[in-house]
């Protein structure tokens, strides 16, 4: 075997990787700890951590969080919706953005998504509420925004907060700012394998500052003194480790993106003009954060799950984000009325969507190698 076949047997590309700072630079972050023996409960880390986030996407007292699924979780119950009352979203999305939902003992109610680029259709939001509604809670999905506008007239309208799954729009800028500014609530998650992370983590930025200080407290078990607990909560805190590792991936962040809008590059150059596969495009106004590379296998000569086994067979995982549709999972089967989830557009996605690896670390010939596999 010579050596590039031994390399290509080797190769095991994952849809991401993720990003790591030199092994020196984190130690250096985290020695203090060793003197302070202060591992977590708002330390010094998390407090300056917190202000590198305020600085960066120009928002104001983000919340951190353990993981972005309790930082939604906690986002949506520091609201105080009453039991039973209904939330408009839509089933192209991480299950997490449903049972932040669920958990909370609210009712989802499904609408379609727009065609171009998967986020909530805004026109169809108003013909779902009912006076049960108290809120919306829609995706940024791939890093896409939401029509915050037209969502903020209509949650005006009717009364509604509105409360965003920022998951994966880290570092996306809306009119000079982060696109977290948007909506009573925006959750950011810094998983491991999102495009920015804090190994597990998330933030939450809210615009109501009152709002803001009870979410210190849902983060803590309700905690409001040593002596004092008013609510019953749960304990959704990051640690000294965590924050220190969102201090260091911060510093190279413009650098990760660059990287993967060079990948990105690669795939739009490649892909973008072939009959039957569809990409989104970029949206006026709005960075991409490249965090996934989603690629939809419409009337391509091969489907998207035989596209995905081509990969597959060299040890590309390419990924199927987001299928099945939530509403399709086995815990929501018969939950919700049928007649109320119809949704043939996100359904049409979640049937046709392959997303591509792309990480700072994927090189432009691996990227043109998986284009060019796809349209062998
Ligand atoms: C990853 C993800 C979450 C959950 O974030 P964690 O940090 O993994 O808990 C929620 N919503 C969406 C859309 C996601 O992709």
């Amino acid at each position: 075997m010579n050596n590039i076949q031994k390399k290509e047997k080797q190769m095991n590309i994952n849809v991401t990787r993720s990003s790591m700072p030199s092994f020196d630079e984190y130690v250096c972050e985290i020695r203090e700890l060793w003197d302070t023996r202060w591992l977590s409960n708002r330390g010094t880390l998390h407090k300056r951590f917190e202000k590198m986030l305020e600085d960066y996407l120009l928002c104001s007292n983000p919340a951190l969080f353990a993981n972005g699924h309790v930082a939604l979780e906690v986002a949506i119950n520091a609201f105080n919706f009453q039991c039973g009352a209904e939330i408009i979203t839509t089933p192209y999305t991480h299950c997490s953005t449903t049972h932040s939902i669920v958990r909370n003992n609210l009712v989802p109610v499904f609408v379609d998504v727009r065609p171009d680029n998967f986020t909530i259709n805004a026109e169809l939001i108003e013909q779902a509420i009912t006076s049960k509604t108290v809120a919306i809670v829609a995706t940024h999905v791939y890093g896409y925004s939401c029509d915050v506008h037209r969502i903020d007239e209509i949650a005006q309208k009717h009364n509604l907060k509105v409360i965003y799954d920022a998951a994966h729009a880290f570092g996306v800028m809306y009119e000079k700012k982060g696109l977290v500014n948007y909506g009573d609530a925006s959750m950011v998650s810094c998983h491991a394998t999102k495009v920015f992370h804090t190994i597990e983590g998330g933030f939450t930025v809210f615009k109501d500052p009152n709002i803001r200080e009870k979410v210190e407290h849902l983060i803590n078990f309700g905690f409001y003194g040593p002596e004092s607990v008013k609510s019953v909560s749960t304990n959704a805190r990051m640690n000294e480790f965590e924050a220190a590792m969102g201090i260091c991936n911060l510093r190279h962040f413009q650098d990760e993106l660059n990287k993967r809008g060079t990948i990105a590059e690669v795939y739009r150059e490649k892909l973008g003009k072939i009959e039957g596969i569809r990409l989104i495009q970029p949206q006026p106004g709005v960075s991409e954060n490249y965090s996934y590379w989603p690629v939809f296998f419409e009337k391509f000569k091969k489907n998207r799950d035989q596209v995905q086994k081509v990969l597959f067979e060299k040890s590309i995982f390419a990924r199927k984000y987001f299928y099945p549709l939530v509403t399709d999972l086995e815990c929501y089967q018969g939950r919700f009325p049928e007649s109320k989830i119809s949704t043939p557009v996100a359904l049409k996605a979640a049937e046709t969507v392959l997303c591509l690896p792309i990480y700072a670390d994927l090189s432009v010939e691996e990227a043109a190698a998986i284009a060019n596999l796809i349209l062998a």
